[in-house]
C-alpha cells in the first residue's frame, strides 16, 4: 500500500481545541515519517502527559503513553531494547522542562538516538492554564493573575549547555519548515531536540499565531553557523521582538547505544531467541547473587 500521511492515522479524530497548534505538529510529524520512508511498524513514538500526549490516540505507529515528565526514560528503554528502530518522543513544555527537567538534562548527557519534539505553548493546557516553566515572567495566567514571578527556562540554551548535539526550534504556523526540522532531527545520529512554538489558543492569549508571525525569522536567512556553539548561544538567547527558528546547534558525538558492547552485533530483541532455556527466568538470575 502506498505510504501517505493517512498511513499514520487511526480511526480516532483529534480532540484538541479548534485552531490549536498541536494539529500542525501532528501533520508535520506524519509528513516527516512519509518523507523518511518509514512504515507505521518501523517507528516508535512515546508520548508524555498533556494535550500533546493526547496525540497517542491519533498516531498509527508503535507507541506508549508515559507518566507525566517520564517519557524520556521510557523512550531510552525502547532504544536499548531495539536500537534498530527510530524513536520519537512527544511532550509539552510542562512535562519536558518541569516534571521531566531532570530526565531532559541527563538523557542529553547520555545521548541516545532519540528525537524529542516539545509542544511549547508556554502554559499547562490540559490542566486548564497554569503557568509552565516557559511562561514569560510577568505573564498573567489563571493561577498567577498578578503575573508569573519565576524566570522562564530557555530550553535551547539549556540543551546546548547540557551537550545536546542537535538543537532546533520550529513554529506550528509554518508546517513545511517544521516538517523539515523533524526530518533533520530524525536523520541526526544522537539525541535531537525540536522545541516548537505551539500556540494554545484557549489559555495563552499572549503567545498567539499573530505574536509569533510578527517575530519569527529563520536562522539560515542570517547565515547562522550551527557548528559555532557561541553563536548558537547568542541566537538562542534572543527573546522579545525577534524569535529565531531553525537549527541552532549541531555536533556529532558518541551515541549511547554504540558504546554498549552488548548491542554490537544485534539488538536485544533480536538476541532474545538465542537465550538458553531458563536464563530468562529472573529467579535464577537473583539466586546467582545470593
Ligand atoms: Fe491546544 Fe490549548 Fe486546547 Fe490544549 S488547551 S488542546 S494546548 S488549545
Ligand atoms: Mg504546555
Amino acid at each position: 500500500m502506498e505510504l501517505t500521511i493517512k498511513s499514520f492515522e487511526t480511526p480516532y479524530k483529534p480532540t484538541w481545541c479548534p485552531g490549536c497548534g498541536d494539529f500542525s505538529i501532528w501533520l508535520a510529524l506524519r509528513q516527516a515519517f512519509v518523507q523518511l520512508g518509514l512504515q507505521p511498524h518501523e517507528v516508535y513514538v512515546v508520548f508524555d502527559i498533556g494535550c500533546s500526549g493526547n496525540m497517542c490516540n491519533f498516531v498509527n505507529a508503535y507507541g506508549a503513553h508515559g507518566l507525566h515528565g517520564r517519557a524520556l526514560p521510557l523512550a531510552f528503554g525502547v532504544r536499548l531494547a531495539n536500537h534498530g528502530m527510530p524513536v520519537v518522543v512527544i511532550g509539552g513544555d510542562g512535562g519536558s522542562y518541569g516534571e521531566g527537567g531532570n530526565h531532559f538534562i541527563h538523557t542529553i548527557r547520555a545521548n541516545p538516538n532519540i528525537t524529542y519534539i516539545v509542544h511549547n505553548n508556554q502554559v499547562y493546557g490540559l490542566t486548564i492554564g497554569q503557568a509552565s516553566p516557559t511562561s514569560d515572567k510577568g505573564a498573567k495566567v489563571k493561577m498567577s493573575p498578578e503575573g508569573v514571578i519565576d524566570e522562564p527556562i530557555n530550553p535551547l540554551t539549556l540543551a546546548i549547555a547540557a551537550g545536546c548535539g542537535h538543537v532546533s526550534r520550529g513554529f506550528s504556523g509554518d508546517i513545511p519548515y517544521l516538517t523539515q526540522q523533524i526530518v533533520s532531527a530524525m536523520q541526526f545520529k544522537g539525541f535531537s531536540l525540536v522545541d516548537v512554538f505551539q500556540p494554545c489558543v484557549t489559555f495563552n492569549k499572549v503567545n498567539t499565531y499573530q505574536y509569533f508571525r510578527e517575530r519569527v525569522y529563520k536562522l539560515e536567512d542570517k547565515a547562522h553557523d550551527a557548528s559555532n556553539k557561541v553563536q548558537a548561544f547568542e541566537r538562542a538567547l534572543e527573546h522579545g521582538d525577534r524569535l529565531p527558528v531553525g537549527l541552532f546547534y549541531k555536533e556529532e558525538k558518541q551515541v549511547y547505544e554504540d558504546a554498549l558492547p552488548q548491542l554490537e552485533k544485534k539488538s536485544l530483541v533480536e538476541q532474545s531467541h538465542s537465550y538458553t532455556p531458563g536464563v530468562r527466568d529472573l529467579t535464577l538470575v537473583v539466586e546467582s547473587f545470593m
